[in-house]
């Protein structure tokens, strides 16, 4: 909300707008009861956050998480209804999530909790209503137990309710690493007009999907990936690590610690190293004002969700340090997701070659877009991201 203010002093879009972005469409708060293997049952809080339908279906991930409550799931919705938006695309804004930690689960309760999340939201979903995605600590496989629930209930066989699914089970090719794809086409677009060198040092902060898949795409367009972190701690290399190796080592050890020819570091330290370009990819809120100060890095690219607090924005922005915000940095997700729910509608199965095409031209245009406006109006990205979705729901809602 704090970032809606700061846009709405901008421009003016009219306080009733204002107002009614400020309240979801619907906030819904259900428990789902599991069967828990030791025969005991387990009540689980879970939810679906639908801010806004003006340009489509409300869309938007679904977090499994032992942090997350509805005020997070609130803010999410709200960022997925901006960054439709400003990719363009015909959706809207939802998010939804499970307050557990999955790693506490096993397979099968895994699986119950998955299903009784459909079980209770039913009527809430469907391909023109609401199309659910995975986010954090969710898989294609939890998507295709989903999918498969929804279909159960109520006969629908396209698929097309819920995105992120197995390629054989409905999915899009280039869906898995779409995130941090969208991520590398939106800093490419941008790199010149950042007066940012043709080979970047990247620091990448989350090894999860987003965080690994950024990583071994920045690697395969020539730039240096020096260091990366997961939850546990991060690791070190001025020269470069190479990703395809790292990968292989956490699957084996569970762990980036240890890789050969790396020195350990903490995530602080991570946050603090020199380079081009600082990637945060794991979780909202890591860059405040206590450490925005302490950042050396030339810019930076949101692929995580909210990871830098509007006061750190501000000490960012007034310090010459570019930030590429989540809406559009990381939009490339929601629209690969898309995709995906266009190709079930229609029965077709498009290549990666063409989804990553298609993915290139629209997030080309809205970077473009969105640092024209930041220049006219001398504002940061994200305020001109905003100004631009924002034009764009209003447009639809009037
Ligand atoms: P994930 O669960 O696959 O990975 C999260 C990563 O963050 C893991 O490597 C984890 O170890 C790491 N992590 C957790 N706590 C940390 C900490 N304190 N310090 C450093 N690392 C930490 O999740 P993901 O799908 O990669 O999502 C990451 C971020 O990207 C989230 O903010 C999510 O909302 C956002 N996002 C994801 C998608 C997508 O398509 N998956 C799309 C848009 C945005």
């Amino acid at each position: 909300m704090a970032q809606l203010d700061k846009v709405a002093a901008l421009k003016d879009f009219g306080a009733e707008f204002i107002e009614r972005m400020r309240h979801p469409d619907r906030d819904i708060r259900i428990s789902i009861p599991v069967k828990m293997d030791d025969g005991s049952l387990k009540i689980f809080e879970g939810y679906r956050v639908e801010h806004n339908n003006a340009r489509g279906p409300y869309k938007g991930g679904i977090r499994f998480h032992p942090d997350t409550e509805i005020n997070e799931v609130k803010a999410l919705a709200f960022w997925m209804t901006i960054k439709c938006a400003v990719a363009g695309i015909p959706m809207g804004g939802g998010k939804g999530g499970i307050t557990v930690d999955p790693k506490n689960l096993s397979k099968g309760e895994l699986e119950r909790l998955s299903r009784g999340w459909v079980q209770k939201l039913v009527d809430n979903l469907g391909p023109q209503k609401d199309v659910p995605a995975p986010d954090v600590n969710t898989t294609p496989e939890i998507m295709s137990w989903m999918v498969d629930e929804y279909e159960k209930l109520t006969g629908d066989k396209t698929g097309a309710t819920f995105t992120g699914k197995p390629l054989d089970k409905g999915g899009s090719e280039g869906r898995g690493a779409a995130t941090g794809m969208g991520g590398f086409f939106v800093f490419d677009a941008l790199r010149a007009d950042l007066n940012l060198p043709e080979k970047c040092k990247v620091v990448i902060q989350g090894f999860g999907n987003v965080g690994s898949n950024a990583a071994e795409i920045f690697e395969a367009h020539g730039h240096i990936v020096m260091a990366v972190s997961d939850s546990k701690g991060g690791i070190y290399n001025e020269n470069g690590l190479d990703i395809k190796a790292l990968i292989e080592h956490k699957k084996n050890t569970g762990s980036l610690s240890g890789f050969p020819g790396a020195k350990d570091l903490t995530n602080e330290e991570l946050l603090e190293t020199p380079c081009d370009l600082l990637v945060p990819a794991a979780f909202e809120n890591v860059i405040t004002d206590a450490n925005a100060p302490k950042l050396r890095a030339k810019a930076l690219l949101e692929l995580a969700n909210g990871p830098v607090t509007p006061e750190a924005d501000e000490i960012l922005f007034k310090a010459g340090i570019p930030v590429i915000p989540d809406v559009l940095a990381n939009s490339g997700g929601v629209t690969v997701s898309y995709f995906e729910w266009d190709q079930n509608l229609k029965n077709e199965k498009w290549t990666e070659v063409d989804v990553n095409a298609k993915l290139k031209t629209i997030l080309d245009d809205s970077s473009k877009k969105i640092f024209a406006t930041s220049k006219e109006l001398n504002t940061n990205l994200r305020n001109s991201a905003f100004i631009l979705a924002l034009e764009r729901v209003k447009e639809k809602m009037k």
